[in-house]
């Protein structure tokens, strides 16, 4: 799970983050929405604290991130499976040693440097890729997948790494919407079938409210409304996006 409290971040004088509180609990699939500028890859950085907060606290998976000396920084982002809008593999590795490249910390240098992954190792990311549809494809480099394979690629590295926690900011905004709701149904499943928390940040509010558990929307950095999809109506949605009056 994810909790935030209180978390503010100002770039130049600026509140970008007003005093956001909320949560991402543990087997949801909670959608991010906003207006372009609303602050929500600020948020995802400072959840992990890629940007630092200027104040308020974070908890993830009971480890309070806003602690932790910067040492520790790298050790907390490896419990994260993070999956971007600019898809983050290596691009010459095929598929398959993306996904082994998130088990690396836990291999020795010269395993990895003569590319002899433990089997079990070779075994668990090969069903992950399995799991997100794209077997077919595992010996493939990642440069000559399609971005919907990618993004996939990226879910199934986030299984292999046993994150319990998938962070997604914008992960179908190059997608066709075929492969979008591809990626959505492989992230909900993902929440609810084996209990990640997921935060995806989206700007399709029909595809949010057909997939989210819970809806997260930000407005100019404030918390503008949290709560179940179905609650998210129509004039909400509206008052959301309609341009900021000066
Ligand atoms: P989009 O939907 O377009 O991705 P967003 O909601 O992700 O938008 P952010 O990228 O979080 O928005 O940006 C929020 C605000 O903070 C913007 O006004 C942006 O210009 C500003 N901002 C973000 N990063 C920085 C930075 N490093 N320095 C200064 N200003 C920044
Ligand atoms: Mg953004």
């Amino acid at each position: 799970a994810i909790i935030v409290r209180e978390l503010s971040k100002a770039f130049n004088g600026r509140m970008v983050l007003d005093r956001i509180s909320c949560a991402v609990p543990k087997g949801q699939f909670v959608v991010l929405l906003g207006p372009s500028g609303c602050g929500k890859s600020t948020l995802f950085r400072c959840l992990t604290r890629l940007v630092e907060p200027d104040t308020g606290t974070v908890v993830i998976n009971g480890t309070e991130v806003t602690a932790l000396k910067p040492s520790a920084l790298k050790a907390l982002r490896r419990q994260v499976g993070f999956v971007f809008q600019q898809f983050n593999l290596v691009k010459r590795f095929s598929a398959v040693d993306n996904v082994l490249a998130a088990r690396l910390a836990a291999t020795p240098l010269w395993r990895v440097l003569l590319r002899r992954f433990a089997a079990a190792d070779r075994q668990l990311a090969l069903a992950c890729l399995d799991s997100v549809g794209l077997m077919d494809q595992a010996y493939q480099r990642a440069e000559r997948l399609s971005g919907g394979q990618q993004q996939r690629v990226a879910i199934a590295r986030a299984f292999a790494q046993q994150a319990e926690l998938i962070l997604a900011d914008e992960p179908i905004s190059s997608l066709d919407p075929e492969s979008s709701e591809n990626v959505l149904q492989i992230l909900q499943r993902a929440a609810r079938e084996q209990g990640f928390s997921v935060l995806c940040s989206l700007h399709q509010v029909d595809l949010a409210a057909r997939y989210a558990d819970r809806i997260i929307a930000l407005r100019q950095g404030r918390l503008f409304f949290d709560g179940p999809a179905s609650a998210f109506t129509p004039d909400l949605r509206e008052e959301l996006y309609r341009a900021a009056r000066p």
